[in-house]
């Protein structure tokens, strides 16, 4: 079972020249090719919305500056992974 999400991805379809490096460097596959031609017309890059781990390879491999940034997630607080069942709690 898939863990929360530790990143998120935000494309600038008016910056992306649909190139496809990031959709082909991503290791989980979170990245596709928009069906929708932008300004450019070519058919930009986005984030499906899940399983993202904030490696930031994408970001790397973008030849276009401003393109695509990434966010890496804080982790859940300590009681809720206790609570989800991720971490023991202390015995007291
Ligand atoms: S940060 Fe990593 S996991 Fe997230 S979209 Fe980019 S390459 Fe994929
Ligand atoms: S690598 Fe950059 S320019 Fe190429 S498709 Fe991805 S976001 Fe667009």
């Amino acid at each position: 079972m898939p863990g929360p999400a530790r990143g998120n991805v935000a494309i600038d379809l008016e910056e992306c020249k649909g190139c496809g490096l990031c959709v082909e460097s991503c290791p989980p596959k979170c990245l596709e090719l928009a069906p929708e031609l932008n300004h450019y017309g070519v058919h930009g890059a986005r984030y499906t919305g899940h399983d993202c781990t904030g490696c930031g390879i994408c970001f790397y491999c973008c030849p276009e500056p401003g393109a695509l940034t990434v966010y890496r997630l804080l982790p859940p607080p300590k009681a809720v992974v206790a609570a989800q069942g991720g971490e023991h709690a202390p015995a007291l």
